[in-house]
């Protein structure tokens, strides 16, 4: 019943779509719908529909940081290909670049080259869209997105509004966001502030950078690092470290133990499963050798994580993304029809008068939103300790 309805909306929508081209692991089953979404008004029709059918979703951007399962995606994968940027003019000797979220990484910063602009040298080589870098905060060689980001501009998910997010509202922490937290929110186009420089120097300090990546990162499929590095401010935690690696504490000036290095002195390099390895050349990538399944990468990561726990004391973090860690619930979504019977239906019980004042209105809406909410609660909680349980995986 769903899908003659979905593609009455969406007659672009697709069905069945294999989804291993479009993440860098090669990696998954198929998705029940696919659409790909390339200007806003896409995404909120796609948006709207998802949530009135009560369909799970999830967004991609370039799928450089996420696992599909082998199986099918039972729901939408909606992919963001919204595309461009327009660069104003901000304080003296710097400008604001306003970029669509399903715009390349790659291409920003190659942009930001020709316009002699500073500051995403060393993003250089990130695949993936900039959407998804802020999602996920990327960072490379001591920066990070967050640092150079002014807006967000997102859809809510819960209201189908526009919401703008300066900086400080993005909550940006080590390869953490309030867009990761939260789960509920698409971002639309981000805002960057980035100086004016010399096109020469940061044409010098890309290659550079460039150059680091190839010495230490295979050219593999693979989702990037498959663990956060080990943040080391809390003094059990140096404490922790100093016991298990006395010589480790070259890392602790940082601020971070890379967890590679933690994963080499476990001897995991080059360990299989199937046909997943973690990398000979870098030991907090695991790649796929050609045909691997997204359950020989989970094994693998299971194992790596109980080695270094088991051998060091030091719970890994994962950083890729399991798709079921971020499929939106579009259940608990609730949408303004719903919202506009639940008004009826209160309005008759309690024999209100027809006309009110936009703010009782607006005041009521609210309420009633409250309620609905605190009926799926109970749900959300027990799909929370589900979530809880598959993470520890
Ligand atoms: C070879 C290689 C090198 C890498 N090097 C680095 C590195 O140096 N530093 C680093 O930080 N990462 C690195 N990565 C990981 C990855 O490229 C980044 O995390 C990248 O920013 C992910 O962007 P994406 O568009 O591919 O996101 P996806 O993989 O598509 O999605 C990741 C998460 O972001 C969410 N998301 C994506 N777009 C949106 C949107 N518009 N709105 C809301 N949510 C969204 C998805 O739902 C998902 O949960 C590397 C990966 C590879 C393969």
């Amino acid at each position: 019943m769903k899908l003659p309805h979905l593609k009455k909306i969406l007659p672009e929508i697709k069905t069945g779509v294999s989804l291993k081209k479009y993440n860098t692991f090669r990696i998954g089953g198929k998705a029940k719908y696919f659409f790909e979404a390339k200007t806003e008004k896409d995404l909120l029709k796609v948006l709207t529909a998802v949530r009135d059918l009560k369909l799970p979703l999830f967004i991609l951007g370039g799928g450089s940081n996420v696992l599909f399962n082998d199986e099918e995606f039972d729901g939408v994968v909606i992919k963001v290909s919204t595309k461009g940027l327009e660069v104003k003019d901000y304080k003296p000797g710097e400008k604001i670049v306003y970029v669509e979220a399903g715009t390349p990484l790659s291409f920003l910063v190659n942009k930001a080259k020709e316009l002699s602009l500073s500051g995403l040298e060393w993003a250089t080589g990130i695949p993936g869209t900039i959407g998804g870098a802020v999602f996920g905060n990327a960072a490379a060689f001591g920066f990070s997105i967050g640092e150079i980001v002014k807006t967000v501009e997102v859809f809510d998910l819960e209201t189908l509004k526009k919401r703008k997010f300066n900086q400080k509202e993005c909550c940006f922490e080590y390869k953490e966001s309030i867009f990761k937290k939260e789960k509920k929110y698409v971002i639309l186009r981000v805002g960057l502030v980035l100086r004016q420089g010399n096109k020469k120097e940061i044409e010098k300090r890309i290659k550079e950078y460039l150059e680091k990546r190839k010495k230490s990162q295979p050219f593999c499929w693979s989702a990037g690092c498959v663990f956060k590095n080990i943040k080391i401010e809390k003094p059990e935690i140096k404490l922790k470290i100093k016991k298990a690696l006395p010589e480790a504490a070259k890392f602790l000036k940082s601020g971070f133990l890379p967890a590679g290095y933690l994963i080499d002195k476990c001897g995991l390099k080059g360990k299989k499963i199937g046909k997943a390895e973690v990398s000979q050349k870098h030991a907090n990538f695991i790649v796929n050798k050609g045909g691997a399944k997204a359950k020989d990468i989970i094994k693998l990561i299971r194992l790596v994580k109980e080695s270094v726990r088991k051998k060091l004391g030091i719970e890994l973090e994962r950083e890729v993304v399991f798709v079921e860690d971020f499929t939106i619930d579009s259940k608990f979504l609730i949408s303004d029809n719903e919202i506009r019977e639940a008004e009826y239906k209160n309005k008759k019980n309690q024999n209100m008068p027809k006309k009110k004042s936009s703010r009782r209105k607006s005041a009521k809406r609210k309420k009633t939103r409250k309620t609905a909410k605190k009926k799926t609660t109970k749900k959300k909680t027990s799909r929370k300790k589900a979530s809880k349980k598959r993470k520890k995986k």
